[in-house]
């Protein structure tokens, strides 16, 4: 079975809302991996009005649909919901899902922060739709809080939804936790509290998907940082795959989440894949 690596040409070619053109020599820079017999480059259809329709209010959605980076966001999203139907089903062995003008601060009514239509909303709705009784596990590494996603799965505890942010919270019978991490950390502060706070949850709810939301906003030279290292993004990736073998089948799809600076996702997107393909 392969990796999908869901990337359009679109992203590459313009600047998106905050962050910017870091995709400009995408997927050119990862050609070395792409061209392995465990890999597959898959180029996203738009996501469907329908699945969108479910998880926004209408006026959102038609706000989107005026804006120039909307085809950026529908295409984001479109390879989210493929990439999580084809891990779970067992076509693809697991998933990077590039991802603009798309995540987590885009709830049922407002959408904010350069993202601007939910990345795991739709990819969710869909499989519950297809599959009944499906359990996910969302991990949030991206520095800020994912209110939307938050908004979107708060009630549906068949979705673990574990965030690393400045709140603390455990709410909706600890199916959804924010986890407070400091200003400024060192690599293995960083995965401590990843192992000690997401491990033990994931473990205990019992996933059949894992969907990790890739942050690079906290390394210390991009706009959220937490004083991390571009190694740690790569560590963390082979950590969760580790995880997913070991309770969900190796059932997870990475999605790219907030982060400008072009260098460090240069350096980590290219190894997440290679460790996702081949370790
Ligand atoms: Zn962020
Ligand atoms: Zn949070």
């Amino acid at each position: 079975m392969k990796t999908g690596v869901f990337f359009h040409e679109i992203f590459s070619q313009k600047f998106w809302p905050v962050m910017g053109h870091k995709f400009k020599n995408f997927p050119k820079i990862m050609d070395k991996f792409l061209g392995l017999p465990e890999v597959v480059l898959i180029e996203p259809q738009k996501v469907s009005n329908l699945l969108l329709y479910q998880v926004h209010e209408a006026q959102l959605v038609e706000g989107l649909f005026r804006q120039d980076y909307a085809q950026g966001a529908l295409f984001s999203v479109g390879g989210c919901v493929e990439a999580a139907e084809k891990v779970y089903r067992g076509e693809l062995k697991n998933a990077l899902v590039f991802n603009v003008a798309a995540g987590h601060h885009a709830g049922y009514f407002n959408a904010w922060g350069g993202t601007y239509i939910s990345s795991t909303g739709p990819a969710l709705a869909n499989l519950q739709q297809k599959h009944e009784g499906v359990r996910a596990a969302i991990i949030d590494t991206d520095s800020h809080h994912g209110d939307g996603t938050r908004e979107i799965f708060l009630g549906d505890r068949q979705v673990l939804h574990v965030c690393f942010c400045d709140l603390d919270v455990v709410e909706d019978l600890g199916t959804k936790v924010d986890v407070r991490v400091g200003n400024i950390m060192s690599d293995e502060e960083y995965l401590e509290k990843v192992r000690s706070e997401f491990f033990p949850r994931a473990r205990t709810f019992g996933p059949d998907i894992i969907i990790h939301l890739l942050g690079h906003d906290t390394h210390k030279d991009d706009y959220g940082s937490r004083g991390l290292g571009r190694d740690l993004f790569v560590d963390l990736v082979r950590e969760l795959k580790k995880l997913a073998e070991e309770i969900c089948s190796g059932k997870l799809v990475v999605i790219t989440m907030g982060g400008s600076n072009r260098e460090v996702s240069e350096y980590i997107h290219p190894r997440v894949l290679d460790v996702l393909a081949r370790e």
